[in-house]
Formats: structure tokens, C-alpha cells, sequence
């Protein structure tokens, strides 16, 4: 099977926040799972440098364009190794030889299908969003995400016929070919949808893009709209415009292609670019897979409203472990949540330095101090509750990510560590040392080998802390390494930094 998941792409406008690497662990868990299931897979993220946010950036700050996005596109690619990532592509919409050919010719298979046309228009534009809104969408005059008044913009422009799409959207919605997850997001869909689709404008003046973009094919005075540009790049990286395979493979005849997308941009990918892929007659993504927002001590996470949660900093001072560990065992799968670094420690002692940490320290210095360090044979016994709960366990765990739902996946990982912490309190094996050899070493062996199978559970979630678990729990020469701390102490600071 091939299993293609990408990220959104982010503008380039300001340092990656919390917000964003909780998308990029979640595509990362996906990715890492269905590769440890055997599966091939290609993960994408990747960056949106056409945006005419990273122009008034640029001319913020007195540098050029170019110079800011890719300064903070370095940024953004420089996450792999911090949030110990493993994506195998990274596109820049900017620089990237495969994006404008891809773009070009999406442009136009949709115009041979007769959905793009010019037509003077007015309407009310947020330069955050990069789109128009209706009156009606406003809140008290503002924009939604922004707060801020939208700007009165009058010109002509290249519209795509979404109008014609409704029916066929709707179509591959009820049927499941485009599957939307959570049903919340779905069912919000279907109805903006059913309730009729406008054409929208899908190029803006060279003048008002201020010449930054790709220019509209056959018509050099107008340049593409910055998100008919970025959602291009699901299949530009494929070289879908430049004649490789990899288009072929992964998305004509890719088994699963999945998008991971924050509730912002639903609208985007569950309605605008499906139709354009119907339009040029593409495949359509599989699966739209959409997260919640994080709050950060009750204030949303975004680099306009200042509350802004540096990633990097985070994993300087607890780790990657810690940082992985609280995305995915805390966010839900519906609704907000909200970061604050007491929890994010709460949940690092609790969970990886008490139960998983003292639990691999326990059964690892037990085999040195009875044993010698050599494990010794023993039986394996299914109807003990230990042995299945990690028989179980990757059943749970694949049920859960296909429902996208890592609190539940990391929850069926953490069922075989509190039923191995209960096997210890039960069996007692430093009572079983002075009395029943046969018993210690059956307690032992089911121990350790309930440790093991935890360092493989949670190689998709904590690639780093799962690496050091397995190589803890495996014998070299017949005997098992001294013990060691997996998880070091993250005391947090008397005084808060700035406070
Ligand atoms: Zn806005």
C-alpha cells in the first residue's frame, strides 16, 4: 500500500509556533506508523513563500521578499531535527523548480474544462486570510480570524467556476471518496456546500500582488492567487508539472493520499481544491484530516494575536520527549486545547519519567541484581491480562490513527505500561527471588518482554524515547545494558523566564 500525508504549508511571515509543530508531529506519527506497518510512504510539508503576507513582511522589516522567506523558510524546514521529524520532502513555493510548472499546468487543465474566465469584481478582502468575505461572514465588520476591517478592493480578475461543483462535491463527500474527519467538520462542510458554492477569484493585479507570485498564464498584467498556488503544491512536489513518476505513483494510483489541515483553512481543502482537481480532471485526496486549535494560558496561538509559543525553545528546555509526548497524549481530537508548561511537565514526570521510566529501570535492574543481567526462558502465557494488552495494543493503535485520534492511539500504548507496572506490584518478583527461582524468571522474561514491546508501540509517537527503551531492554552478547535514567528530571525554573 502507499500512503502519501502531507502538512499544510505555512506562510513564511514569522517563526514557526507551537500551533504549527502540532501538525507537524500528528502528520509525522501517521507517516512513522504506516512505515513501521510496512506501508510506503512519502511525507511532504513544505512552506507557502508566494504570499503577499511575506511581501509586507519584507517591506516591514526594509529587506527584500526573497531575503525574508527564505531566511523564515529555513525556519520552518529547520523543525525536522528538534521535533525529530522525518518528512521526505520539503517544497518552497518560492524556489522549488517543480512548483510554477505544476502550478502552470493546473491552470490550465482547468481552463481546457472551461472553468476559469475574467469578470470585474468588488468585494471586501482580508490581506491575513488572503480571501474575500461577505458582509455576512464579517464579525461586526471584521474579519473572523483576524479582527481586523477588511480592505474595499475593486478590479478585474480570473474566476473559477466552483458553482458547477457542487453536486459532484457533495457526490464524493456522502460517499466517502473524500473523507473528512472529525463528522463535526465534515457535516460543516457539506452543509457551506448545499447551501450553493460562488465562483471565486482565483488571480489579483501584478500591481496589488506587488509583482510577488506566479504569473497568470497568457496574461503577465495578473498573478495567480496565492492559494490556488499553495494547494498546488500537494501535487507540484510529485512533479506533476514537470513529467516525473512520482505523480503517478502517488496520486493517480496512490492508495491513500492525506491531508493534515488546522479548522482555518477546512473551506480551502475540502471544498476549493477538490473542485479543482475535478476540474482538471486529478484524483482527489482520500482523506482531509482536521485539527483544532491550541491555546496558549487560555490565548490563541497565532503570529497575529502575540501569543506566539517558540517550538524550539520548548524542546532546548524539556526535550523532544516532552514536547511530542504532550501534542499527542493531550490535544483532542475535538475541540482547543491549552498549552501551558505546567502541563507539559505534569505530563512528562507522570507519564514518561514515573510510569514508563521507573518501569523499564525496575524490570532492567531487577535482571541485573538476580540475574546477572542475562534473561532468562520463559513461558508465554496469552490469558495473562499483560501479555494481552500488548497483544491488543497494535490493533488499538491502528483503529485509532485511521480515526485520527492520538490521544486514543497513545492511550492503547499506555495500557500495556500500567498493566506491566501492575504485573510488578502483583508478582513481587523481590519476594519471588528468595523463595521460587522458576517464578522470578517467568515474572522477569514476560517484563521485560512487555518493555520491548512498548519501545516498538511507541516508536511512531517518541522515536527518540522508543530508540532508548529498545536498546535498554535488548540483550547484547546475552545480557542486558546497565541500567540507565531515560528520562531526566525537567525541573522548572523557580522564577519563570520574564517573570
Ligand atoms: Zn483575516
Amino acid at each position: 500500500m502507499t500512503y502519501y500525508v502531507t502538512t499544510t504549508i505555512p506562510y513564511v511571515n514569522a517563526s514557526p509556533h507551537l500551533g504549527f509543530a502540532l501538525e507537524l508531529v500528528q502528520a509525522d506519527v501517521l507517516a512513522r506508523h504506516r512505515r513501521q506497518r510496512g506501508d510506503a510512504v512519502r511525507f511532504l510539508s513544505g512552506t507557502d513563500d508566494n504570499s503577499l503576507k511575506n511581501v509586507l513582511a519584507a517591506a516591514a522589516e526594509g529587506v527584500s521578499t526573497q531575503e525574508l522567506v527564505d531566511r523564515n523558510a529555513g525556519a520552518f524546514e529547520a523543525l525536522r531535527g528538534p521535533l525529530g521529524l522525518s518528512f521526505d520532502d520539503f517544497i518552497r513555493t518560492s524556489r522549488d523548480p517543480r512548483h510554477r510548472p505544476g502550478v502552470e499546468r493546473l491552470w490550465r487543465a482547468c481552463a481546457e474544462s472551461g472553468d476559469l474566465y475574467r469578470k470585474h469584481y468588488e468585494g471586501l478582502y482580508c490581506v491575513g486570510c488572503e480571501q474575500f468575505y461577505t458582509p455576512a461572514e464579517l464579525a461586526g465588520g471584521r474579519c473572523p480570524e483576524h479582527g481586523t476591517e477588511p480592505q474595499r478592493v475593486a478590479e478585474e480578475n480570473w474566476f473559477f467556476r466552483l458553482s458547477r461543483y457542487q453536486d459532484r462535491l457533495l457526490d464524493v463527500i456522502h460517499s466517502g471518496r473524500l473523507r473528512i474527519e472529525p463528522a463535526a467538520r465534515r457535516n460543516e462542510v457539506l452543509a457551506f456546500v448545499a447551501a450553493g458554492l460562488e465562483d471565486f477569484s482565483i488571480s489579483r493585479s501584478h500591481t496589488r500582488a506587488r509583482g510577488w507570485g506566479i504569473p497568470v498564464p497568457g496574461d503577465e498584467g495578473q498573478v495567480i492567487y496565492v492559494w490556488w498556488d499553495a494547494l498546488g503544491n500537494y501535487v507540484t512536489s510529485l512533479d506533476y508539472g514537470t513529467g516525473g513518476a512520482a505523480y503517478d505513483r502517488w496520486w493517480v494510483r496512490g492508495d491513500r493520499r492525506v491531508h493534515l489541515v488546522g479548522k482555518g483553512v477546512l473551506r480551502f481543502h475540502a471544498v476549493y481544491w477538490p473542485a479543482m482537481l475535478l476540474s482538471a480532471g486529478a484524483p482527489l485526496p482520500t482523506d482531509v484530516l482536521v485539527h483544532d486549535y491550541l491555546t496558549a494560558e487560555g490565548q490563541k496561538i497565532s503570529k497575529s494575536s502575540g501569543a506566539v509559543v517558540d517550538p524550539v525553545a520548548l524542546v532546548d528546555r524539556f526535550g523532544v520527549d516532552a514536547v511530542r509526548w504532550w501534542l499527542l497524549r493531550e490535544v483532542p481530537r475535538v475541540g482547543d486545547a491549552d498549552f501551558t508548561v505546567a502541563r507539559l511537565t505534569a505530563r512528562y514526570e507522570r507519564d514518561l519519567a514515573n510510569d514508563l521510566g521507573n518501569l523499564v529501570h525496575r524490570v532492567v535492574s531487577m535482571v541485573h541484581r538476580y540475574r546477572g543481567g542475562t534473561p532468562r526462558r520463559y513461558q508465554m502465557n496469552e490469558g495473562d491480562p499483560l501479555v494481552a494488552a500488548w497483544r491488543a495494543a497494535p490493533g488499538r493503535v491502528d483503529a485509532a490513527l485511521a480515526d485520527f485520534d492520538f490521544r486514543l492511539a497513545t492511550a492503547a500504548v499506555w495500557q500495556v505500561v500500567e498493566e506491566a507496572n501492575r504485573y510488578v506490584e502483583e508478582a513481587r518478583p523481590w519476594q519471588l527471588a528468595r523463595s521460587d527461582a522458576a517464578a522470578l524468571d517467568q515474572a522477569l522474561g514476560v517484563l521485560l518482554a512487555a518493555c520491548q514491546a512498548v519501545g516498538e508501540l511507541l516508536a511512531p509517537f517518541l522515536p527518540e524515547a522508543a530508540a532508548r527503551v529498545t536498546a535498554q531492554c535488548a540483550p547484547v552478547d546475552g545480557r542486558l545494558p546497565e541500567p540507565r535514567p531515560l528520562f531526566p528530571r525537567v525541573d522548572e525554573p523557580a522564577v519563570p523566564p520574564g517573570g
